[in-house]
């Protein structure tokens, strides 16, 4: 017997019609490319969406056409999410510090038929708009006063003018929930990008679980800064979610130094924020030396890569703000775990409480996880035992899009190639990439642990941690250093660092000091890169 309820296909256009029927009047503020404060509402965005949608009904872009972006964190931007996708196209936002030749060859695996940029990347555009075969179409997303007479592009058209002549009267179309609506690339550090094709239904259930209370809690009382790019994995879904709930976006454009967005979450009044460690490093190092504090901001998401204990030490202690460890990758939506403390480990002393919550947190609801050992076999949740972690779920990944070789699952699970381990109440703690384990002597070492030591000292910046061959351990670690500015520390001062916070053969074995460490499109540590610097570094004897 089936249930009697109605049938209603979930959709990403239902999500605007909602922020804008309830919320209209809640803000959408942005700091444009232009370099000023941009004010509009959900209402505006309603209505600009369905110009959005007009204006590609008048270009003839079939249903599921891709529709490319390649833009900051901004008002236009969030027009197209909703433009694009309501209307049944597929988004296909763009890395834009992808290298030049990866970003024709994704608009061409994609076959992007349109392109909107934003004019700080109009010198990538000049450079690869002949080498993509399939985008007929390319939107300056500026005003028509902005738009440059001789940019070499073909009938190149202002954002502005491109909507402007559009009716904002649209009725959404109704279709399949499963109908993909949004489609990402993962970085490619290894090989050719691969991409993750969303559907509307997956996004939809994505964006109702991100909004749990133990997951980012949102709210119509939130303001929210995404400072994870929207060119990101939808910046984490903090759009849809944000549009869901009604809340204030606040997005910050390309000015992410620490002043900017320091300025941003105080004049509009942001409670809740989401980036990776790299920017809220930037951050903090801006409002250390001044002893800046925050007003309203009582939380933030931090992940894409391990936030180190000192950063979440740091904004809790002295700002008075919750770090919310989360987890999660371009195949999975992003998110799925995220930690949040069960109600029996409140009452627990504060540096205990801190031992979860470095942890990158409990699986959500929705998502399904499991580690298992290189045989496949099953390892326990007892916190020690570690083994490649396996995720199925509504909003993970079943297929990349147009990729030889067939679903990357095995038994119907994700391999996500990270290596973790789950503790009896259900936390989870990466230890590694699969591909940067270190073992040395048959045992695995952490090269996360190794960095979160190195970046708790008041000198670090940024510490790596790669293997070294060795020919009786087979590989032992050393740690990358990045130092602070203005600030001195020798190789032993590091190295006794470790005392006591590490078992003796865990410890690296040398300190190299650098002036930088690679990175890679999305701000992660490129150890694959660093490796190549360092082949003729020899270990210590
Ligand atoms: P990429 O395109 O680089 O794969 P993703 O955002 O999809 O970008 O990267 C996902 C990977 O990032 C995860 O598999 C994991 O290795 C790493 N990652 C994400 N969040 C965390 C975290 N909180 N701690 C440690 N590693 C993380």
């Amino acid at each position: 017997m089936l249930g009697l309820m109605q049938s209603q296909n979930l959709s990403i256009s239902s999500l605007i019609d909602f922020a804008e029927k309830h919320n209209g009047d809640v803000e959408i503020v942005s700091r444009r490319v232009e370099g000023d404060i941009h004010r509009s509402n959900w209402e505006q965005i309603a209505q600009r969406a369905r110009q959005v949608a007009n204006a590609l009904d008048a270009l003839h872009i079939e249903m599921s056409g891709r529709v490319a972006t390649l833009a900051w964190n901004g008002y236009r931007h969030l027009e197209l999410y909703f433009g694009v996708s309501g209307s049944g196209r597929v988004l296909h936002t763009i890395n834009p510090r992808l290298h030049p030749d990866q970003i024709v060859w994704i608009a061409n695996h994609a076959e992007d038929q349109v392109l909107c940029f934003d004019m700080s990347f109009l010198p990538i555009v000049q450079q690869v708009h002949a080498k993509c075969n399939t985008i007929k179409h390319w939107v300056a997303m500026c005003d028509e006063s902005l738009l440059p007479k001789d940019s070499g592009i073909p009938k190149l058209v202002s954002y502005e003018t491109w909507i402007g002549k559009q009716s904002n009267q649209y009725t959404w179309p109704i279709f399949d929930e499963n109908t993909a609506s949004s489609m990402c690339y993962t970085s490619g550090t290894t090989g050719n990008p691969k991409a993750a094709l969303y559907s509307h239904r997956s996004t939809l259930l994505h964006a109702y679980a991100a909004a749990l209370p133990d997951v980012m809690c949102l709210s119509a009382k939130d303001s929210i800064l995404p400072v994870v790019p929207m060119f990101h994995v939808n910046a984490w879904g903090i759009p849809y979610s944000a549009a869901m709930v009604g809340a204030k976006l606040v997005f910050p454009g390309p000015t992410l130094d620490g002043k900017s967005v320091y300025e941003l979450i105080e004049t509009e009044g942001v409670t809740f924020a989401a980036g990776v460690p790299t920017v809220w490093q930037m951050l903090l190092s801006h409002m250390k030396p001044s002893g800046l504090k925050f007003s309203k901001l009582n939380r933030t998401v931090i992940g894409g890569s391990a936030c180190p204990p000192a950063m979440i030490h740091s904004f809790k202690e002295e700002y008075g703000v919750n770090v919310l460890h989360a987890w999660g990758m371009t195949e999975m939506s992003p998110l799925g775990t995220l930690c949040t403390l069960k109600n029996k480990h409140l009452s627990l002393p504060q540096d205990e409480q801190m031992n979860f919550l470095v942890k990158q947190g409990r699986v959500i609801f929705g998502v399904d996880m499991k580690i298992v050992n290189d045989e496949g076999l099953e390892q326990p949740h007892d916190g020690k035992a570690f083994g490649n972690l396996l995720v199925k779920g509504p909003w993970v990944l079943r297929e990349y899009y147009k990729q030889e070789g067939g679903t990357p699952l095995v038994d119907g699970w994700f391999p996500t190639g990270d290596v973790a381990t789950i503790d009896p109440d259900g936390y989870m703690q990466i230890t590694d990439r699969s591909k940067d384990v270190i073992k040395s002597g048959g045992e695995w070492i952490s090269s996360i642990d190794i960095e979160n030591i190195a970046m708790g000292h008041p000198a670090v910046v940024m510490a790596a941690c790669v293997g070294m061959p060795h020919p009786k351990w087979d590989e032992r670690p050393i740690v990358v250093v990045v130092k602070k500015q203005g600030q001195d520390v020798t190789r032993e001062e590091i190295l006794s660092f470790y005392d006591n916070k590490i078992s003796k053969w865990q410890k690296p074995d040398d300190v190299v000091f650098v002036d930088a460490i690679p990175l890679g499109a999305t701000g992660k540590m490129l150890k694959t890169k660093l490796r190549e610097q360092l082949k003729n570094y020899k270990l210590p004897v």
